[in-house]
């Protein structure tokens, strides 16, 4: 629906498809479908959780299995056909039918989100850009034309986050409120909340737990947005619509989803030193000071948490090593936004993947700086620095968000913000002597190691296009440098430096400015992945790309 975006990636990914071995006409037999499943390590996910109490325990049960609701609330979300199609290959009892199965519930859907969703059951139509937030004849020109004869209430419902839109009997546009649309499964799960608030006994997650359910039924997250930033209890749960990524027309449609995990108080302890810095930062971002922030929001909660299950849009893919919410900009003004870091993931992922990447694409010289800590240390600054730059404009006296403005790309920016701008927060820490300098060229060198991992999930991921922008930047400006007689990747600590400076500040003007235009012309730019690289990416095909987690607690 947007060619001019997506034309020059969808080559890349086609051909990211075949280095990865995997093409959708072949796809439908066994062996190819082995081969797309090797890709993801299965691995145990779980936490030592006999320190709850006993009501948190039985709470904890409740929840898991509402988690469990998400799952399905969010398998009708992917596409119309979703759930008709699983209950068709839950029945076929054939190996090749169980090998179809075990891949659609790691993608949740009939799409291979590695291979920029290349159908991997035949029969199927390509994956709806509309997802099934829209009716799937309508074009993102009708919508608008729509809005505009809206009350600005009602284009603000039809903007907004929990709403589907439908046509009605004389096929207009109607907005339908996720209370109705989701409403058989919305009511049990609101039932299980209650039950799981009634059994623990920390007052925060009672609230938060009430208010959500009273969200299923209301249709109105504020509240249980509020309680939620407020949440401080050894049961850290995060449960409901949150991102909107799969609304690939405009990004305004929530997904839902769920995070049952512990908190992890010796980790949080250690992050909310490094929070108090971030006011300091954004003082000295690199952009012109009249698009700094000159007050944050005060005290914005980090979390370090083991997951203990995960359903709806956490599941499907490459797997969530770390969150930022909520999304709604009312609350991210009033109350800022809390991150939530999933430590037992990350571990996973740094020793299945991180690891035997680096092997293979790091110059030998610089291969022992590859590190567990600064690869954690990036995730958190990634977290915390969604929060910092702009994001209410004005633009011609008329009050908006870089979200409204950047629209289907705003993801893609955005993700590459949080990860570029990481990097020079952190090198600005580091030359002030508040965090050790010592570890400043393991965090590039493991960065540089992370980004063929990202590259590898796919381009037609924000965070994947996110990232092939980066790369071109830093390898355009020279802060990565391919050596030809070692076939491998080193980073030039003199002159990343100021490459990430750069990149930080062009990306953090454009949002700034609002200027949907020039963030598309810099993406276009930088979306080519280098020969080199992509002859390095071939050689990783046995690597797996992500790990699939298993729950014993869920059983
Ligand atoms: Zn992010």
């Amino acid at each position: 629906m947007h060619p001019e975006h997506h034309k020059p990636l969808f080559a890349l990914s086609l051909f990211l498809s075949l280095i990865l071995c995997v093409s959708s006409s072949h796809a439908s037999n066994a062996a190819a479908l082995k081969s797309q499943i090797r890709r993801f390590a299965p691995t145990t996910l779980t936490a030592d959780t006999s320190r709850l109490s006993r009501g948190d325990q039985a709470a904890l049960k409740k929840l898991i299995e509402a988690s469990r609701i998400m799952d399905s609330i969010y398998l009708r979300q992917v596409w119309d056909g979703n759930v008709a199609l699983l209950h068709r290959l839950e029945r076929d009892k054939t190996r090749l039918g169980q090998l179809r199965l075990q891949y659609f519930l790691i993608n949740m859907g009939p799409w291979s989100r590695l291979d920029h969703n290349a159908p991997f059951i035949s029969g199927v139509p390509k994956r709806p850009e509309e997802a099934n937030y829209y009716p799937p004849d309508m074009t993102k020109e009708e919508f608008t034309r729509w809005v505009a004869t809206l009350t600005e209430d009602e284009q603000e419902k039809a903007r907004g986050f929990f709403t589907t839109i439908r046509r009605d009997n004389d096929r207009h546009l109607m907005i339908v409120p996720y209370s109705t649309e989701y409403k058989e499964l919305l009511e049990p799960a609101a039932q299980l909340l209650q039950e799981a608030a009634s059994l623990t006994e920390n007052a925060s997650l009672k609230n938060y737990l009430t208010q959500r359910a009273k969200a299923f039924f209301s249709n109105n997250y504020y509240e249980s947005d509020i309680a939620w930033m407020d949440l401080d209890s050894p049961l850290d749960v995060t449960i409901g619509p949150y991102e909107v990524y799969m609304d690939e027309l405009f990004n305004y449609k929530a997904a839902f989803e769920a995070f049952i995990t512990l908190r992890n108080d010796e980790e949080t302890q250690k992050l909310e030193n490094f929070s108090s810095y971030l006011q300091e930062i954004e003082d000295n971002l690199p952009i012109d000071p009249k698009y700094r922030n000159p007050k944050l929001g005060a005290s914005a909660p980090i979390r370090v948490v083991d997951e203990l299950y995960a359903g709806g849009e956490a599941t499907p893919g490459v797997k969530t090593a770390a969150f930022n919410l909520p999304n709604d900009e009312r609350i991210t003004r009033e109350k800022g936004s809390k991150r939530v870091m999933l430590k037992n993931v990350q571990e996973a992922k740094f020793n299945t993947i991180l690891k035997p990447i680096a092997k293979v694409v790091v110059d030998p010289r610089q291969q022992s700086l590859i590190a567990f800590e600064p690869f954690f240390t990036h995730i958190l600054a990634h977290e915390l620095m969604h929060g910092l730059g702009p994001h209410t404009l004005t633009l011609n006296g008329r009050e908006t968000t870089v979200r409204q403005e950047m629209k289907e790309i705003g993801s893609a920016l955005e993700e590459a913000k949080a990860d570029i701008s990481s990097l020079f927060a952190l090198q600005y820490l580091m030359d002030k002597g508040y965090i050790d300098k010592e570890k400043e060229r393991q965090l590039y060198v493991t960065y540089l190691a992370s980004m063929f991992r990202t590259v590898r999930f796919g381009l037609n991921d924000a965070h994947g296009k996110g990232m092939v922008l980066q790369f071109n930047y830093l390898v355009d400006k020279d802060g990565i440098v391919f050596d030809k007689s070692r076939r491998s990747y080193m980073v030039d600590f003199e002159k990343i430096k100021p490459a990430v400076r750069q990149l930080t500040g062009e990306i953090m003007t454009i949002q700034a400015e609002g200027n949907y235009d020039r963030a598309k012309t810099l993406l276009k730019r930088y979306s080519a992945l280098p020969a080199e690289m992509q002859s390095l990416l071939k050689k990783l095909t046995t690597i797996p790309v992500d790990i699939q987690p298993m729950f014993p607690l869920a059983h």
